[in-house]
């Protein structure tokens, strides 16, 4: 059995049954890397807090953030069911290095949506090669589900951007290179690069959390932070419409995190469930039991086709808002729901922090409420079918 699995494969072979071969060995290659390298460091990532600035550096030199960008910006040009499918890998072995990458890739899908040429070259490239890191800077400590509430302000002076405010509960920061912030200019919404070593910029103290405890969260000041008018990325204005749609794609990869997340709570939950016993039988010859585990791995696989099936209309570029947010909900809920069932399997074991089972579940938590809450994707969704 390959890490890898069989029901990743069968994904793959549904949606590109003639590449099916070339796109198993690689994502099979990618697994067993994943395998070796990254799962064993995740235990004592999450018990140290340790930001996995070595897992990402091992990952990005697999190519891993080259996957679907155009070979002339240094990427693969795979399609972007593949990246989902080594999303799912890396948040099967460490969830705390699958969220940085997560927040890192959905930068450099806003740059190569809506940066220019010499955006590419400058801060995309590096960022697709992992020579940079980036971040995401949308929240603040007013506004989060009501992001348009923002207070950041951006203002054109004699061709700089002077930026003034504050960001609250960013991924990445106090690690990456660029942050790829929201702000309300006379126009609207702008969305400009600012680099780390940008005068007037900050960030807070790590803020400690209850999963995802290697990733790094901090708040943001600007104080009159300086930058290039060529820093705006895209249009003044249009700033809002690319954090929604930056947040759509942003959202494919958190369920895709959250299927890798449940997927090795169950198959924890599956090897334990043959070692324990109890009434003189193994746990997994009750009926109940199994009940248990055919319901986990049911709500898995029904969450990666729609996880695969939201990133497959992505490359081919349909319209993708509502199967995100459906994948988002769906898988997110679902991993929380699996998480639980596997601290139960595993009793009071499962309760310790020896087990390391309960990692699982505080990980999961997160996916419920970052890149827009399971109430968040009710509302879109809702509205959608309602035609609201
Ligand atoms: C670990 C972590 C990492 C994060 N990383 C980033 C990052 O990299 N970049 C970034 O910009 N942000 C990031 N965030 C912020 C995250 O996106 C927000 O926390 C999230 O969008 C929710 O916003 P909020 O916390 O302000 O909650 P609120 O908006 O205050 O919501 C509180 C509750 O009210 C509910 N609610 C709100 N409005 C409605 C409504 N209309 N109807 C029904 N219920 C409603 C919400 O669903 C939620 O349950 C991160 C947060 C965490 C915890």
């Amino acid at each position: 059995m390959t890490y890898f699995s069989a029901e990743q494969r069968n994904v793959i072979r549904m949606l590109y049954p003639a590449k099916y071969e070339e796109y198993s060995l690689i994502l099979e290659s990618f697994g067993d890397f994943v395998q070796k390298e990254i799962l064993p460091t995740a235990e004592s990532i999450d018990k140290n807090g340790t930001f996995p600035k070595e897992n990402m550096d091992r990952i990005f030199k697999q190519g891993f953030t080259n996957i679907p960008y155009p070979e002339n910006l240094g990427g693969l040009g795979l399609p972007y069911p593949l990246y989902v499918a080594c999303m799912e890998l890396v948040s099967k072995a460490c969830a705390s290095t699958a969220i940085s990458l997560a927040i890192h890739g959905t930068v450099c899908d806003g740059l190569f949506r809506f940066g220019n040429e010499d955006q590419h070259e400058k801060y995309l490239q590096p960022l697709i090669t992992g020579e940079k890191l980036g971040a995401f800077a949308l929240t603040e400590s007013g506004s989060g589900s009501d992001a348009k509430a923002m207070q950041t302000r951006a203002q054109l002076e004699k061709g700089e951007w002077h930026i003034n405010g504050s960001k609250m509960y960013i991924t990445n920061s106090g690690k990456a290179d660029y942050y790829f912030v929201f702000a309300k200019t006379a126009k609207g919404h702008a969305s400009i690069v600012v680099p780390k070593e940008a005068k007037g910029f900050s960030h807070g103290a790590n803020i400690p959390k209850m999963g995802l405890r290697g990733s790094s969260l901090m708040g943001l000041n600007f104080d009159d932070v300086v930058v290039p008018e060529a820093n705006l990325v895209g249009k003044d204005g249009e700033g809002f419409e690319y954090a929604k749609k930056m947040l759509a794609a942003g959202r494919i990869t958190i369920a895709a995190l959250s299927v890798g997340i449940a997927q090795t709570a169950l198959e924890k939950s599956v090897s334990y469930s043959k070692e324990r016993r109890a009434f003189g039988h193994p746990l997994s010859d009750f009926e109940i039991t199994q009940g248990k585990i055919a319901r986990m791995k049911t709500e898995i696989d029904a969450s990666r086709l729609a996880t695969y099936y939201a990133g497959y209309r992505k490359s081919i570029e349909e319209d993708y808002t509502t199967e995100a947010c459906e994948a988002k909900l769906f898988a997110t809920e679902m991993a929380l729901d699996v998480c639980n069932e596997a601290i139960q399997i595993h009793g009071g074991y499962g309760y310790t922090d020896e087990a390391d089972v309960h990692r699982h579940w505080r990980d999961a938590k997160l996916m419920t409420i970052g890149e827009g809450t399971s109430e968040i994707m009710e509302i879109v969704i809702s509205n959608a079918v309602l035609g609201q």
